[in-house]
């Protein structure tokens, strides 16, 4: 662990931490959990943190998002929480930049020859580790955002805001869903112009002449669909086989649709690339 809350309520990284300063009494971040923890000094190896010493109350509770590893999908629920209950408690801001402009082939074809002659090819979707407790600075495809979200730990990644057109978000509002997405958009509290992560489980396809919609398992009745259209068909390679019942994060901007009297929630993707599989 990262972080710890104090007696008196505010958040401590482990880096900040100083016993004359902020006292001994340490507890897990989690308000479900709340136990004793300890200071761990660091080295020059590894940076100093907290932890449960295993001993009388000093165990996660089975709750607790330091309990296990988790899941994206467990990951993201903690880390809404967590921002939700700390970031206005003292919580260190850690700010990523989210650029998924790569994702979009016209976007690729526009730039192509200017690139051409830039030799310094990244592959956008390594996740740049560069100390044990600190996040990459940008993300620029799903692939690393998956990545993020299950190499570190929930109070690491609850430190992340998001720069979106200079107003900067807890990441967790970005990453949603489909139920949450739905609830964005037709209460109109979604963030304008601004491309959603929202996940669930691929329930049917329909493959029509001009369009090709990818329908999620729906959550209370929400329903929610991918659509690729036509003129994207040659970037979209996945077949019904490799999709179906599958728990997938896509990407793209939300948009309103009614069919038979029901308000739906849409998304338009232009390629594979738009999807990634969740374990
Ligand atoms: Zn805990």
């Amino acid at each position: 662990m990262n972080s710890a809350i104090l007696h008196n309520g505010q958040v401590i990284t482990a880096r900040e931490y100083n016993t004359d300063v902020h006292g001994t009494r340490l507890f897990c971040i989690d308000k479900s959990c709340k136990v004793p923890v300890i200071f761990v000094p660091g080295n020059e190896n590894v940076s100093p943190y907290f932890k449960t010493t295993g001993k009388h109350d000093s165990k996660h509770n089975e709750g607790c998002g330091f309990y296990k590893p988790l899941t994206f999908v467990e990951s993201v629920k903690k880390v809404e929480e967590y921002q939700g209950d700390l970031l206005d408690k003292g919580m260190k801001e850690t700010l990523v930049r989210i650029n998924l402009n790569k994702l979009d082939p016209d976007y690729e074809s526009k730039v192509a020859e200017r690139e051409q002659s830039d030799k310094k090819k990244q592959d956008p979707s390594e996740v740049k580790i560069k100390q044990d407790n600190e996040t990459p600075s940008s993300i620029s495809s799903l692939k690393s955002i998956v990545k993020l979200m299950v190499s570190y730990e929930p109070d690491v990644l609850s430190s992340i805001l998001v720069n979106v057109k200079g107003q900067k978000v807890p990441i967790s509002s970005l990453i949603v869903d489909q139920e949450k997405a739905h609830n964005l958009l037709w209460k109109e509290e979604m963030l304008p112009k601004v491309g959603y992560f929202v996940y669930g489980v691929v329930d049917a396809i329909l493959r029509r002449e001009r369009v090709i919609y990818i329908n999620f398992k729906p959550v209370n009745n929400v329903l929610f669909s991918l659509m690729v259209f036509d003129r994207y068909f040659k970037h979209f390679t996945y077949t019904d086989e490799e999709l179906m019942g599958k728990n997938i994060l896509a990407w793209g901007h939300l948009s309103k649709n009614t069919y038979n009297d029901k308000n739906t929630t849409e998304m338009a993707i232009k390629s594979d690339k738009y999807i990634e599989f969740l374990k």
